[in-house]
């Protein structure tokens, strides 16, 4: 088990705001994510067999994307995922050594990989497949929040934002103090209903998702609100968020 300081109000909480209305589900985010971080502070993010059929590697950030409803309804929603920073990450408390840690001063959470031994106990904790094992170095690795970026002075300052966000030719993903509720990220978030996913296991995701708007043509049909049925008591809820809860959940 390792302890560590549970943020206090008011403490500065870096995170990613993702518009699910507006990504296009084009991976850029990811490929840029894997380039920074495959000769930075991460380094290296291992492949293997990168050409075969079955290639598998190391991946912070990862598209997922699913079909909701169909006919009229139908829409695609793509769903990058990647760790959320949480307040209060199971993956920290289960690490034997203290690999695992959460930052004060920000919140991101980290690994160090001199103390790793590489037992997995944190990927088997967090319920949303944010860890990776990098098997040629044997030791965990994750999402930094591009940390050798975001406070890198020789960087010109509109650079210094995770690459997946530098990238995003959707203008889908978005960075900023979400503790600081007048931060453009908070500003956002209140203003398009964003949300935390999966809030009832209590771990508190700092990033947040914002949910597809409404098509135009129509409102949500009864097929729609059945595919979409919630299995969480949130009636505020919006559906497709409801939805990737069920589908996360499984
Ligand atoms: Fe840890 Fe997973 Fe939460 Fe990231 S998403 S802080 S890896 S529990
Ligand atoms: Fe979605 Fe932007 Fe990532 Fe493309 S780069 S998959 S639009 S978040």
């Amino acid at each position: 088990m390792t302890s560590y300081a549970k943020p206090e109000a008011g403490a500065k909480k870096l995170g990613l705001v993702i518009d699910l209305d507006t990504c296009v589900g084009c991976h850029a985010c990811a490929v840029n994510c894997k380039e920074w971080n495959a000769s930075g502070h991460a380094a290296p993010l291992t492949d293997f067999e990168p050409y075969a059929r079955d290639a598998t590697g190391v991946w912070f950030n990862r598209i997922h994307s699913f079909e909701v409803d169909d006919g009229a309804e139908g829409r695609m929603v793509h769903f990058p995922k990647s760790c959320l920073h949480c307040e209060e990450p199971a993956c920290v408390e289960v690490c034997p050594t203290g690999a695992s840690y959460k930052r004060s001063e920000d919140g991101i959470v980290l690994v160090d990989e001199d103390l790793c031994i590489g037992c997995k106990l944190c990927s088997w904790a967090c319920p949303y497949g944010a860890r990776e094992f990098d098997a040629d170095v044997g030791v965990m690795k994750k999402c930094t929040l591009c940390i050798d970026r975001i406070y890198n002075e020789h960087l010109e300052a509109e650079e210094r934002v995770p690459a997946c966000v530098s990238t995003c030719p959707a203008s889908a993903r978005h960075f900023g103090d979400l503790g600081d509720p007048n931060s453009d990220v908070a500003k956002l978030v209140a203003e398009r209903g964003g949300y935390g996913l999966m809030p009832e296991l209590g771990y508190k995701p700092v990033n947040r998702y914002l949910p597809p708007r409404p098509k135009k043509s129509s409102g949500c049909s009864g097929s729609a609100r059945e595919a979409l049925e919630p299995t969480i008591d949130d009636a505020k809820l919006h559906p497709v968020l409801r939805w990737l809860d069920r589908v996360l959940s499984r």
